[in-house]
């Protein structure tokens, strides 16, 4: 990765360009319909040390659809979530995409895991699950490409659910004012 992803995740901005950038380095800054599954195979290209594996689904827990392994580099998906995946599920898809939300933000971009000492409140932006959350909702749900879609337009063309379709839109429009 070039040195353009050595960013701070200091807010929703910072992720969409961050997205973009991650589109741009493998050609899909124009792919509305963001193909997911093929990336986990693409990856590898891109990301050497990169793996993924597809389980069953008693090998993770129920509330867990799937998971990623900073230090190995490694993603574990569940069975059942692959084939919804392949099979055009918007919250599967977007399962896969918050998992590589987890490894870009945090071992492409090199963002630190601080240790939270006492009882502060971590700022949303600073928690990686928000972080892999927006990632994820702007890598599937691509401003450049939607901001003149409706929620049910983003739905259709970009295979989201409507959930994340609807949340896209807000937080693209309540930018305008
Ligand atoms: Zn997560």
């Amino acid at each position: 990765m070039k040195s353009e992803f050595v960013v701070e995740p200091k807010s929703r901005g910072t992720m969409r360009r961050l997205a973009y950038l991650f589109r741009e380095e493998l050609g899909l800054q124009d792919a509305v319909y963001f193909p997911i599954v093929e990336l986990l195979d693409s990856m590898r290209d891109a990301f050497p040390e990169f793996t993924y594996e597809i389980v069953t689904d008693e090998e993770l827990p129920k509330n867990v659809h799937a998971d990623t392994d900073i230090t190995r580099h490694h993603v574990r998906i569940k069975e059942s979530v692959y084939d919804g995946a392949v099979e055009g599920s918007g919250r599967d898809r977007m399962t896969i995409a918050h998992e590589l939300g987890h490894y870009v933000t945090l071992r492409i971009c090199g963002f630190t895991l601080a240790r939270n000492f006492g009882e502060e409140d971590v700022p949303a932006y600073k928690s990686p699950e928000w972080q892999a959350k927006c990632f994820a909702g702007e890598l599937m749900v691509a401003e450049h490409l939607t901001r003149d879609m409706s929620v049910e337009e983003i739905v259709e063309s970009c295979g989201v659910s409507e959930e994340a379709a609807a949340y896209q839109y807000k937080k693209m429009h309540e930018e305008d004012n």
